[in-house]
């Protein structure tokens, strides 16, 4: 019996996700400047964040967010969230995404099927 091949993708690199050197020392900086000017407001729950972990809701250190998302094309850290805070607003973005290319799907347009 010939054994099935199982394609893997290769994960991409830190940098190729937009978590590289620029992310690392942009969150880095701005944890160094929370830890100055504690209680900045986190943009997605207006709650207070601190840099030590055990102040914030979440009891996590506050995570570098593309203002941008990175699906919608963003590449600069350039500001603070709750890791949950972060985690949930990227997981509810791509779900939204999924959810539109299915729709676009269905309809029999979208992902290039078609050249104009
Ligand atoms: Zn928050």
């Amino acid at each position: 019996m010939i054994p099935q091949e199982v394609a893997v993708a290769p994960r991409a690199t830190a940098a190729a996700r937009g978590y590289g050197h620029h992310h690392r020392t942009a969150t880095a900086r701005l944890l160094a400047h929370l830890a100055r000017y504690p209680g900045q407001l986190c943009p997605f729950c207006d709650r207070p964040m601190f840099a030590e972990p055990h102040l914030n809701p979440d009891g996590r250190k506050p995570h570098g967010d593309h203002g941008v998302p990175q699906a919608l094309g963003g590449t600069q850290t350039s500001r603070l969230a709750h890791a949950s805070c972060n985690t949930s607003a990227g997981a509810k973005l791509g779900n939204r995404l999924r959810r539109r290319r299915r729709e676009l799907d269905a309809l029999g347009r979208g992902r290039a099927s078609r050249v104009w």
